[in-house]
């Protein structure tokens, strides 16, 4: 018998390619995780990246009918078998939502408009289409093209969210921490493209580098960037780095202390937006 433990966030317990069971205290029960980068593959490169053996690239093929079957099959036992009795600790012992959030960018994945299709005939036919938060972990990066707006537009339809990463708000800065060219704009633009199609969450990680939390300028940045938006999105979730980051130059990242984060969470809250904070 396997226990997962709120820690114990491996991918493979249920032996699965795609889905994956995470139990999670802060919820308080079960997350169906769906992965459609099992090749550790995305477009960024975030330094605090928790992805091992992170490469460069998108979501390889992705088997709908595969996909499909072992989300039926898990959901089943869920729902229908002893799974929950067998795999989690007393007080979680329940389903709480569906999340994307792999080993890289979900929406770069070709399918994942067919992805979200199925998802959302599966949890129809298992009476829990709307009763299941169905979330999107995503850079945003792939916000403007017209098939992934019009997935999460469907999204918006499952009783969905996405959460969108925005973790500097200078050219500079996203160059520094997500390893792409960084253009505000750009990430403004699809951020609003976003919000238009379905609730959107920010999520936000911060952290020390060689011990020096983010500089001010960095901060006043993000704090106008989300001034601008706060009427659109539906809040921030800012977190820490919980976990090991397991990129090269890991060694020189390190968590805020949580009075820092909180502190950084009033800022963000004095513009009159919802603040979550995790560190
Ligand atoms: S966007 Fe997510 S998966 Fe991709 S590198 Fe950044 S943290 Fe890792």
């Amino acid at each position: 018998m396997t226990v997962l433990t709120p820690t114990d966030h491996r991918r493979d317990v249920a032996g699965y390619t795609y889905v994956y069971p995470v139990v999670s205290r802060r919820a308080g029960g079960v997350s169906v995780g769906i992965n459609l980068n099992p090749n550790n593959a995305c477009n960024w490169a975030c330094i605090y990246c928790q992805v091992p053996n992170l490469v460069r690239g998108a979501a390889p093929k992705i088997d709908i009918a595969q996909l499909e079957a072992e989300l039926r099959e898990f959901l089943g036992q869920v729902l229908h078998g002893d799974w929950l009795d067998r795999h989690v600790p007393g007080g979680m012992r329940q389903l709480q939502d569906i999340a994307f959030s792999g080993n890289g960018e979900p929406t770069s994945a070709e399918e994942f408009p067919a992805v979200i299709e199925t998802v959302q005939r599966v949890l129809q036919d298992l009476g829990l289409l709307g009763k299941l938060k169905v979330r999107l972990i995503t850079n945003g990066s792939l916000m403007h093209r017209e098939s992934v707006l019009e997935a999460i537009g469907r999204l918006a339809t499952m009783n969905g969210e996405v959460w969108f990463k925005v973790d500097r708000a200078t050219a500079t800065g996203m160059a520094e921490i997500n390893q792409v060219e960084g253009n505000v704009e750009g990430a403004k633009r699809r951020l609003l493209a976003c919000v238009a199609h379905c609730p959107t969450w920010l999520q936000t990680c911060w952290f020390a580098i060689d011990g020096l939390a983010p500089p001010e300028t960095e901060v006043m940045a993000y704090l106008e960037l989300i001034r601008s938006v706060a009427l659109d999105i539906q809040g921030v979730h800012l977190y820490g780095i919980a976990r090991q980051p397991m990129q090269p130059g890991a060694e020189h990242l390190s968590a805020l202390s949580e009075d820092a984060l909180l502190a950084y969470g009033e800022r963000i809250r004095a513009l009159g937006v919802t603040v979550n904070v995790s560190p």
